[in-house]
């Protein structure tokens, strides 16, 4: 008898979708904290596998960072502008929503990608030809390639990326290659990001091949399992704006499981958790799931905060997101992802993204939408100018870098983010071992959110899925 229920279990368990496992284990009753893409994702898998949900949110919409506006004919972001499709998780989400047809991936030209040198825009070299005549790395560090895999292992698991970067690939490699990718990406700043926690799968190359180059070579010969097709690591986002994910993914968890608008401060009784949220008391919960980001757990879970008060230690860039819309573009052909500046050309952006060019309908016919990111590490201040220096100062730079004649744009909208970026840098692992603490001493609670795993659009999907599963 024992074998037959083993057998049928190991059977079901063998399968994706819910499963008479869930049955079995009987439902649970589940609090997610947080109703950005990470809790919206956890949230939608938690009731799929079965459990009753109730996500618990400050704002009194969902959606978190992720918000798309409708303006005078521009539809505009003023969070997240795209995601990549690096994890197959991103086209499931879609797809178990029953929306595949509206995840928005870019056309071809958003692989090219451009580097602001001497005031010009060049094109990120993507072969081995324009690799050796770019103007954008030395001839050096083009003739020292070759040599990488020959070049000593790095020993220190705590190295930043600029002493890796100029160590395995060189100086210039560095100034216009990878510091424009971490500022555009993580509004970050390559002597302050540990590889091991930011970029993992790149510090393990050197680790495990002792090159970059040799490692690369390894992946690309590994099988995929056949799951892995479905990330196509394009660029992309929803039909309509990432808002129209986040709705999606709210109506199909049901509008009746949300409690918006008031903090919720969770409190363990007799091994579970109730939750106080305004004049209300929620509960009694067997799991709370936080998903809200790093500088929020001592908000959510105060009781928490004496015993492992690295939970709290992150350190997040400051950006300031301008959506900038013409309804007749008069620049450069807008004709590829986007252009980034490197901190050795000392601009007061870090980068502009070409939105009407990636995604239908984001702009007017003939007109343009751009997305310019402002402030991050290396400008912490900007966030605080007055409006309008602020708005001469980013139209100033926008207008050279374009080559716009009259900047007289017909949508100029500015979003503040304090908190925008957690940074993996030293204090990743902190605030990680504080996270497995927390489970360990209070069974029940599990921890996710920005502060780990990776704050990329894909990773937050993936690890809001996986909570999901640790029920
Ligand atoms: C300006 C900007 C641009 C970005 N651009 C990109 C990009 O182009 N591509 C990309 O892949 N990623 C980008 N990112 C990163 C990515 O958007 C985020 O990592 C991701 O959206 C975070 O999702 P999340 O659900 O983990 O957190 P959030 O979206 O921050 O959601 C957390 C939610 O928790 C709520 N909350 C906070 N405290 C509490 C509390 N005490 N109680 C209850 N609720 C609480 C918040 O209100 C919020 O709704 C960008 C981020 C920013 C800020």
């Amino acid at each position: 008898m024992h074998f037959i229920t083993f057998f049928v279990i190991s059977q079901l368990s063998s399968d994706n979708t819910p499963s008479f496992l869930y049955f079995l284990s009987a439902m649970k009753n589940v609090a997610i904290i947080g109703a950005g893409i990470t809790g919206l994702s956890c949230a939608f898998y938690a009731k799929k596998n079965g459990n009753s949900i109730q996500v618990f949110e400050k704002m009194n919409r969902v959606g978190g960072v992720m918000h798309t506006i409708q303006k005078n004919g521009f539809t505009y972001e003023t969070g997240p502008s795209t995601g990549s499709v690096s994890l197959p998780e991103v086209v499931e989400l879609y797809e178990d929503l029953g929306i595949r047809d509206l995840l928005e991936e870019a056309p071809s030209v958003a692989g090219n990608r451009f580097i602001l040198k001497n005031g010009k825009l060049c094109a990120l070299p993507s072969g081995i030809f324009s690799g050796l005549t770019t103007p954008l790395f030395s001839w050096k560090d083009k003739f020292g390639m070759p040599f990488e895999p020959f070049r000593k292992r790095g020993t220190d698991p705590h190295e930043n990326l600029s002493s890796m970067v100029r160590r395995r690939l060189g100086q210039s490699m560095l100034d216009y290659a990878i510091d424009p990718f971490v500022s555009g990406v993580y509004a970050g700043n390559p002597d302050v990001m540990i590889p091991k926690y930011a970029l993992p799968k790149l510090y393990n190359l050197e680790q495990e091949h002792g090159s970059f180059i040799r490692g690369a070579i390894a992946k690309m010969k590994e099988p995929k399992p056949e799951r892995n097709k479905k990330a196509t690591k394009k660029v992309f986002s929803t039909q309509g704006g990432l808002s129209v994910l986040a709705e999606h993914l709210a109506n199909a968890i049901g509008r009746e499981n949300f409690v918006l608008g008031n903090h919720p401060v969770v409190v363990p009784e007799n091994g579970k958790y109730k939750i106080h949220a305004g004049e209300e008391t929620y509960g009694p919960f067997d799991h709370v799931i936080f998903t809200a980001g790093a500088s929020h757990v001592f908000e959510a879970l105060p009781f928490v905060k004496e015993k492992f008060p690295g939970a709290g230690e992150v350190l997040y860039a400051k950006v300031s997101e301008v959506a900038i819309g013409f309804k007749k573009w008069e620049g450069v052909p807008l004709n590829g992802f986007g252009a980034l500046m490197p901190s050795k050309e000392h601009r007061n952006i870090l980068g502009i993204l070409y939105m009407s060019t990636l995604f239908k309908n984001r702009a007017p016919q003939g007109g343009a939408l751009l997305s310019v990111f402002v402030g991050g590490l290396r400008h912490p201040d900007f966030i605080d100018l007055p409006a309008d220096k602020f708005k001469e100062m980013v139209s100033r730079e926008v207008a050279d870098i374009l080559k716009i004649p009259h900047m007289e744009p017909d949508l100029f909208e500015v979003t503040h983010h304090e908190e925008a970026i957690p940074q993996y840098d030293l204090k990743t692992p902190i605030r990680e071992e504080a996270y497995k603490g927390i489970e360990k001493a209070y069974p029940g609670i599990l921890m996710g959110g920005n502060g780990i795993d990776g704050i990329g659009m894909a990773k937050r999907i993936a690890q809001g899925r996986e909570l999901a599963n640790r029920l």
